[in-house]
């Protein structure tokens, strides 16, 4: 059997950028500034609740849609920064990560054929979700505007609906741009939504880092909460990555859908670590705060080291993550640049092209993360500066 076992509609897609960068930056020595990771622990307080979590017998099956608790927390977190009222029993279900989240969203939602409106660059899981569902994406490109803010054109977002159109798949904060949505392009997004009656996922796991402007959850529009399932994520937010505790919250009809068939994919997760994120959603105001404020210091430390080193940044208004133009720097394929720059300078970055369909719109772009310490930060721009 020679031919690729795997079915071809999987086939375009490859090991994903950050493994290959990943491997990249081990095998070099290189500071990875490629995979967005925080290489500090998140709160002590969530660290100590799943340490006695995992020693007083949190080790089998929770329940499928999550531990009362944390379906309580992520209930009362909602309330208390979004405004959202939610049933913790119908309206909130626990997932394998904010990943797993969108993919049981689509799967339970789109029929083959069915159409996701998305915006490219996208994050990389969105794009593999829909192929599986059998769904097919129109993606809306971003592009860096005047004064570097990534924009969408609105025609382009008006043709991107149609009669097929199921759902719209929104990030915001939107990675890898680090742009945050305005007011005025969620209610555009919305009026589309109503318009077409469709459905909107969004992904919101950088609801707490945005350093510009404010964070609007879609499903607060008016119109909107009753056809949006809202997905997040400890990860992002606590600094735990690798724990892949999120959850999906809406209309008990489409939490009810997501899970579903959620229950076949992974049934349950992270037994013991589900009371330790509860402990985390419940931790005061100022944590939230503090944590925001040590990232957004970090934005501007990269930012500056960037543009010291002769990059073109575009401004980055949240997450984890900011852009940047290798042009100036004699560049101009952002793939072929990530993979020689860990040889030369000891840096890893990730090209952002790989996250678009129209490759074109971000040939020359490529991403830093800055979730990581302000000292190891310092030493990545001075080793750029030498590029
Ligand atoms: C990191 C990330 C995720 C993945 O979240 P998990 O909880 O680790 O599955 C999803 N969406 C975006 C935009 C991300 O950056």
């Amino acid at each position: 059997m020679t031919v690729d076992p795997l079915v071809e509609r999987m086939r375009p897609f490859g090991t994903t950028i950050f493994s290959e960068m990943s491997a990249l930056a081990l095998r070099t020595g290189a500071i990875n500034l490629g995979q967005g990771f925080p290489d500090t622990d998140g709160p002590p307080e969530m660290l100590a609740a799943a340490t006695q979590a995992l020693a007083s017998g949190a080790n089998q099956y929770p329940p499928l849609p999550g531990i009362p608790a944390l379906r309580h927390a992520i209930a009362d977190h909602e309330q208390r920064f979004w405004s959202l009222t939610r049933d913790p029993d119908t309206e909130v279900v626990v997932t394998a990560g904010a990943t797993e989240a969108v993919a049981a969203a689509i799967l339970a939602l789109c029929e083959p054929g069915d159409e996701v409106v998305c915006f490219e660059p996208y994050y990389d899981s969105y794009a593999a979700s829909i192929t599986l569902a059998g769904a097919v994406r129109r993606p809306v490109t971003l592009r860096p505007a005047v004064g570097g803010r990534y924009e969408f054109d609105e025609a382009e977002l008006r043709a991107a609906f149609g009669p097929r159109t199921r759902l719209v798949l929104l990030n915001t904060p939107h990675n890898p741009t680090g742009k945050v949505f305005t007011g005025e392009e969620l209610a555009l997004i919305a009026g589309l939504c109503g318009e077409y009656d469709t459905y909107a996922v969004t992904d919101e796991v950088y609801e707490h880092l945005v350093f510009d402007g404010v964070h609007i959850p879609l499903a607060t529009l008016p119109g909107m909460r009753e056809r949006t399932l809202r997905i997040s994520s400890a990860g992002k937010t606590f600094s735990c990555t690798g724990w892949k505790v999120g959850w999906a919250t809406g209309p008990a009809r489409l939490v009810s859908a997501v899970q579903r068939v959620k229950q076949f994919l992974t049934f349950v997760n992270a037994s013991p670590l589900q009371p330790a994120v509860a402990v985390a959603l419940g931790l005061p105001d100022a944590y939230f705060a503090g944590f925001n404020a040590g990232l957004r210091a970090n934005r501007d430390r990269l930012t500056a080291g960037l543009t010291a080193a002769g990059f073109e940044v575009f401004p980055s208004h949240g997450t984890y993550f900011v852009t940047a133009d290798i042009r100036p720097l004699g560049g101009t394929d952002g793939i072929e640049f990530c993979r020689e720059l860990p040889g030369r300078v000891g840096v890893v970055a990730v090209p952002t092209q790989v996250f678009y369909d129209h490759q074109d719109a971000g040939r020359h772009l490529i991403r830093f993360a800055f979730c990581k310490r302000p000292e190891v930060i310092d030493q990545a721009a001075d080793r750029l500066k030498a590029y």
